[in-house]
């Protein structure tokens, strides 16, 4: 059985104090988990340490990061890598986020580059795929998810796919209050996602990938997404940024 994962992106929003503030209340009132649940904060990378501090040892809630380079170590000004995240205490790390790919031009190979520093050092890759609004209305959505997980996630051990998760986040329902519904964010994840898993690293494989769904998600129709099938959580922006609105989630 696939764990549900609902991970909070809080994209260039807190500053470390702020963030101290804000765990501080998730944490007091987070309830106790059940088995089956994970959940994780996705700060800016200035936070993290801050972060870190508040979740203290035993934390039911882990830390991911936004982003990575894929280099170790180097003469790359502003660039944070997987190692300095690992030892921040990260183990998930978002990767190909469609505000990183439309705002700083990045594409599959550069993707998947990321992908593999993040596997080569043991953080969990979270590979964020989705259509625009015209790709969308011009027929193309499933050509463009296929190309995208293709250009992530082709070429690696098979193994590594039980560490993968990838978030489906249709880019028109990113920040816009238009959140896809629960049966057809289903059916793109079945129908599209899953086959094109599958034709890379057979169907067993892809059945076990975790996938989430993002794009507007609210404690009002998180329970849409969460009754599908073959969606195993949620990847929240907006929401993920008031305890009130990420605990109804
Ligand atoms: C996101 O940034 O990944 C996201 C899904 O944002 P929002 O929930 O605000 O639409």
């Amino acid at each position: 059985m696939r764990t549900i994962l609902i991970v909070g992106n809080w994209k260039m929003n807190k500053t470390a104090s702020e963030a101290t503030a804000f765990m501080r209340g998730l944490l007091a009132r987070v309830p106790a988990q059940p088995a089956n649940l994970e959940l994780v904060v996705a700060p800016p990378f200035t936070a993290l340490e801050s972060v870190r501090l508040a979740l203290g040892a035993s934390s039911p809630i882990q830390l991911g990061a936004q982003d990575l380079f894929w280099e170790d170590h180097g003469a790359y000004t502003g660039e944070v890598s997987a190692p300095m995240l690992k030892d921040l205490g990260c183990r998930y790390v978002i990767v190909g986020h469609s505000e990183r790919r439309t705002l700083f031009g990045e594409q599959g190979d550069l993707i998947q580059k990321k992908i593999r520093a993040a596997l080569k050092h043991g953080l969990r890759p979270i590979l964020c795929i989705g259509e625009t609004l015209a790709q969308r209305d011009n027929g193309t959505t499933d050509h463009v998810l296929t190309q995208q997980v293709h250009d992530g996630l082709s070429g690696l051990a098979t193994e590594a796919l039980a560490t993968i998760t990838i978030a489906y986040e249709p880019v028109w329902a990113i920040g816009t209050g238009r959140a896809s519904t629960g049966e057809n964010a289903n059916a793109v994840v079945k129908d599209v996602i899953r086959p094109a898993l599958a034709a890379l690293y057979g169907d067993q494989t892809a059945q076990a990938v975790r996938v989430l769904y993002g794009g507007s998600v609210t404690g009002a129709n998180a329970a849409e997404f969460f009754a599908q099938p073959d969606i195993d959580g949620a990847l929240v922006g907006g929401a993920s940024l008031k305890v009130e609105e990420f605990l109804a989630i």
